[in-house]
């Protein structure tokens, strides 16, 4: 019989051995660990969580990630059943007890009769055979590198950097002023994109001071593995040379400042929209390593900000993942390779319940095409759905970023988006549909090793 290889044992791959070896399939676990470490990781078990010990909300009636919970438990998901089993008391939360968690979940899986454990780092395209890949956001170099030279270096990412993302209306109008550098674009709205923000000699040296003095979080050893170039910390380029912001994201050039037109600011911030609604700016080109307290410090001294309230504060870390919209089909396979799936972080989804989610389904896709018994497309109305069709193809793929699960990647509601039902009963009425949605096609995806192929 067909065997199914899944490279790495983390929450995907975990969730991914246990459903196809469920459904009656072979399933080999490829997994570096303890062997080749990561950065993150601590143990060498499979399903360990590298940072926080929550699941987050369990709330299934007015939570995404709630809802996830329940589809996953009602598919016999062991990632879910065993954090059932380690819950910690924490309100509305799901908290694991991590050690236990992970100790669980291996020992589960080494005791299933069609699951073995091989240790090994794949460092290259399986040129045959069933594969998922689910080597998450801390990929091995040489994998990585591997996957890269086949899609090319656009379409897989080494990290997030986060530029922090201010609310509009507490940015002090009287200070700052909207255009476009030189005045660029073809309507009012693009000559008007930006939001600047202008500081004399004395500010902009008190700036940098202030950014060399701010308290960071390091790297951690490995983290940036020789891949780190292109999204340089603000306060790294500081450290470079005290005028090396004003040559770059800081540059004063191509802008008049209304407030003092007769006066040329030293360096400018510039500010992006950051939603359609234009309720949110990022600082441009802002990405930081600085602690989130030091970040608010420092952010508060440029002109214009000093009241600034911020939806989210910047950062930067390792996360490998690839721009799943133009690369994977429906069924998450690879299009140009179809023999292989992705799983997990790895396809731009985040967090430990999105990934192990994305293991539950790519599991079930692949236990079933050995089987010959091909599974209906996920309804996009389960929570499940929505996540797989936003990274195989609702998200614009130019701008893709990795993504929780959210209420807004559902379909709307007939007649209840815009306020004529409030937001709880909104919630409700998308859980009730994704739940019967979920149940049907849960009823209609039943796999039988022991059925003849179609
Ligand atoms: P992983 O769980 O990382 O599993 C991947 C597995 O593949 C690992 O076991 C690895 O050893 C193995 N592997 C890698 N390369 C190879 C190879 N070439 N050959 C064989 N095996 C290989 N999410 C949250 O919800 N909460 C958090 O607090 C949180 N904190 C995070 C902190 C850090 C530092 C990072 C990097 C991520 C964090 N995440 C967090 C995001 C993410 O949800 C988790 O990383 C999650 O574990 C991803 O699941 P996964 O199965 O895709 O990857």
């Amino acid at each position: 019989a067909e065997v199914l290889n899944i490279v790495g044992g983390g929450l995907a791959g975990s969730e991914a051995a246990w459903q196809a070896a469920q459904a009656g399939v072979d399933v080999v676990i490829h997994e570096m660990r303890p062997r080749v470490g990561t950065f993150a990781h601590q143990t060498g078990d499979l399903a360990e969580m590298v940072c926080s010990n929550s699941f987050r909300s369990d709330d299934d009636e007015q939570n995404a990630v709630g809802l996830l919970h329940w589809e996953m438990r009602a598919a016999d998901g062991l990632v879910m059943a065993t954090a059932d089993r380690h819950r910690l008391p924490a309100g509305g939360a799901l908290a694991v007890d991590r050690d236990p968690f992970a100790a669980s979940v291996t020992a589960a899986l080494m005791a299933h009769p069609r699951i073995t454990r091989r240790d090994a780092e794949i460092t290259d395209i399986p040129a045959d055979g069933h594969w998922i890949i689910s080597t998450g956001p801390l990929t091995s170099a040489a994998l990585g590198q591997a996957i890269q030279r086949e899609t090319g270096s656009e379409a897989l990412a080494f990290f997030d950097a986060i530029a922090p993302i201010v609310h509009a209306d507490s940015i002090d109008m009287s200070k700052a002023w909207m255009q476009s550098r030189y005045d660029k674009g073809e309507t009012e709205e693009e000559r008007t994109a930006y939001l600047n923000c202008p500081m004399d000699k004395a500010q902009y040296e008190a700036f940098i001071d202030a950014l060399l003095a701010a308290d960071k979080t390091e790297f951690h050893e490995g983290e940036t593995a020789g891949y780190f170039d292109g999204c340089l910390p603000i306060e790294v380029m500081a450290e470079r040379g005290r005028e090396t912001l004003r040559h770059g994201p800081m540059k004063p050039v191509g802008l008049t400042n209304p407030h003092a037109p007769d006066i040329k600011p030293h360096a400018v911030v510039q500010l992006r929209r950051d939603n359609a609604l234009g309720t949110l700016f990022n600082i441009v080109g802002f990405q930081t390593k600085m602690k989130y307290g030091a970040q608010t410090d420092v952010f508060r001294m440029i002109p214009g900000l000093e009241e600034a309230r911020f939806a989210r504060l910047g950062g930067i870390h390792r996360n490998t993942f690839l721009n799943s919209p133009t690369l994977l089909d429906r069924q998450m396979r690879w299009r140009a390779h179809p023999h292989i799936r992705f799983a997990g972080q790895i396809t731009g989804v985040e967090g430990y319940v999105e990934s192990a989610a994305m293991g539950l389904i790519a599991g079930r896709m692949a236990a079933a095409q050995i089987l010959g018994q091909p599974l209906p497309d996920v309804p996009q109305d389960s929570a499940m759905g929505a996540l797989i069709h936003h990274i195989t193809g609702g998200a614009e793929a130019k701008t893709f970023q990795p993504m929780n699960v959210n209420f807004g990647l559902f379909r709307p509601l007939d007649g209840v988006r815009g306020g004529r039902r409030g937001r709880k009963d909104r919630y409700k009425a998308y859980t009730d549909r994704a739940k019967a949605a979920w149940q049907g096609w849960l009823a209609q995806s039943t796999l039988d090793a022991d059925a003849p192929a179609a």
